[in-house]
């Protein structure tokens, strides 16, 4: 299996690499042994330093690496600059933060003094997503570098030159060599890094059938893992919300990233007394977006990341249409060879709709009515999925009752569900399992070792 860029807007091959052989795996799986063997005891200043190198080299050289991320996957370029200057700020976070997160706590307990330690424990290995090919593998790196844990990277196939600068600027930020490694791998080379007894955890951001793959694996080896999935995440909007602000920033919630994050709002809900003001300006504002070129820094909305990915798009389209559902605006590829989808608005697909279940990775949404506050977080609840939630309401009671009842890993009240360094991000349900970021998710691959004194 070969890594390939394809521009997704142009459809330009604009370089391909071949997978390396079993032999230069187990040579690299060696270096990375020897790596985790000093990096662990590493003190943190020397960390934090590297840290502080890498957050400064993102900064300056940001046009370059959002240039990348744009070419190999279509997002938006602005978005693209924003992707490379939060990993700055997760690198500078874990500077300030991290050795606070592994200081030694205190218990109390029968002995006359117990500890609890946070150890790092080996190598972790991650296989991640093209959608935002810098933040996800920067999201596992960074705390467990902090950890004292070292990486290797299996990146999304289609995004093999992020994966390169990637390795190439930890490199520079002064990363011993073998610290972190940027693998090209096939499918078949999985389980034998996942074997290799230094190896101590895995971790996958991807799709539900990847995930079980991985986690199928890992406990077949008896390695510990961490799941980030997909998400079909409700925005529900109650009738004391901000009518303006929530059809606002419903464009970004929906589709920033060309439609595809994980923890975009998949599915609007919306109060009946205030749906048709709603849809109005929402309409409205979906009617604004500029649609094109993603190097373009006007551009809102770009191509969809690769065909294959539109063409299962399009399917749901078309499950969405036979099952009874409108589509009020867009829908179609903007010309035939395109891989951009104009954004779609569904109204009055039937809540019984196969598609319901699926998660809806691209430009399209379906709107739907509620009357009452336990019928929207029925209706939010109802689905395999449980990742975020959004929730606009003026109400302060309101909003907390809600936010208990949501069977979702993390709620955002009146405004769009994002991610950032201080907060565990991480779904319930078949959203996966496990955090990454904050205190929560730098400790998930250590060693919590309790340590009693008599
Ligand atoms: P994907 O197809 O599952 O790919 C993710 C990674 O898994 C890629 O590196 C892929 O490699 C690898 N992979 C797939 N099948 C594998 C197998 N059988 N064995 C070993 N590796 C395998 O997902 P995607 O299309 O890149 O990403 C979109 C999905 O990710 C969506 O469902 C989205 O919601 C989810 N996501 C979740 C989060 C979160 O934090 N919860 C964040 C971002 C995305 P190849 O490219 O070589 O196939």
């Amino acid at each position: 299996m070969a890594y390939q860029s394809i521009n997704p807007y142009t459809r330009r091959v604009m370089e391909t690499f071949e997978t390396i052989t079993d032999r230069e795996l187990i040579k690299m799986l060696n270096t990375a042994e020897l790596a985790f063997d000093k990096w662990s005891q590493t003190r943190f200043s020397e960390k934090a330093n590297l840290l502080n190198n890498a957050a400064a080299l993102l900064e300056k050289e940001k046009a370059k690496h959002a240039e990348i991320i744009t070419s190999e996957m279509g997002k938006p370029i602005r978005q693209s600059i924003a992707e490379v200057e939060k990993c700055a700020w997760l690198c500078r976070y874990y500077a300030e933060h991290g050795e606070n997160y592994l200081k030694p706590v205190t218990i109390d307990s029968t002995a006359r003094e117990s500890q609890v330690w946070f150890e790092p424990s080996g190598i972790i290995f991650a296989v991640m997503p093209w959608n935002f090919p810098y933040w996800q593998v920067f999201r596992f790196l960074v705390p467990n570098l902090v950890a004292g844990n070292t990486g290797l990277l299996k990146h999304a196939s289609n995004v093999p030159r992020c994966g390169i600068a990637i390795e190439d600027l930890i490199h520079r930020s002064g990363a011993p060599d073998g610290v972190f490694m940027n693998l090209f791998i096939d499918y078949s080379q999985v389980e034998s890094i996942i074997g290799h007894h230094a190896v101590c955890g895995v971790t996958l951001t991807g799709s539900n059938n990847a995930g079980y793959k991985i986690a199928e694996l890992s406990g077949r080896h008896g390695k510990k893992s961490v799941l980030e999935l997909g998400g079909s995440d409700p925005y529900i909007v109650f009738e004391s919300a901000d009518l303006e602000k929530s059809s606002e920033t419903a464009i970004m919630a929906r589709f920033q990233n060309n439609g595809q994050s994980c923890i975009a709002a998949k599915k609007f809900y919306i109060q009946d007394t205030v749906y048709d003001q709603f849809l109005e300006l929402f309409k409205a504002e979906v009617l604004k977006i500029k649609i094109g070129d993603p190097m373009n820094p006007d551009t809102l909305l770009g191509p969809i990341a690769r065909e294959d990915l539109l063409i299962e798009l399009e399917e749901q389209l078309k499950l969405i249409r036979k099952s009874g559902g409108k589509i009020i605006t867009g829908g179609k590829r903007i010309s035939p060879d395109s891989l951009i989808l104009e954004p779609a608005i569904i109204i009055d697909l039937p809540k019984d709709s196969r598609v319901m279940n699926q998660e809806l990775f691209g430009p399209i949404i379906p709107v739907f009515k509620f009357q009452s506050e336990d019928e929207a977080i029925q209706l939010s609840n109802d689905t395999p999925y449980g990742l975020a939630a959004s929730v606009w309401t003026t109400v302060t009671e309101q909003a907390r009752r809600v936010a208990s009842r949501l069977q979702t890993g993390m709620v955002t009240i009146n405004g769009m569900v994002k991610s950032e360094p201080s907060l565990p991000f991480g779904g319930v349900k078949t959203s996966g399992y496990g955090r990454e970021l904050s205190e929560f998710g730098i400790r998930e691959f250590m060693n919590i070792k309790s340590v009693s004194f008599n």
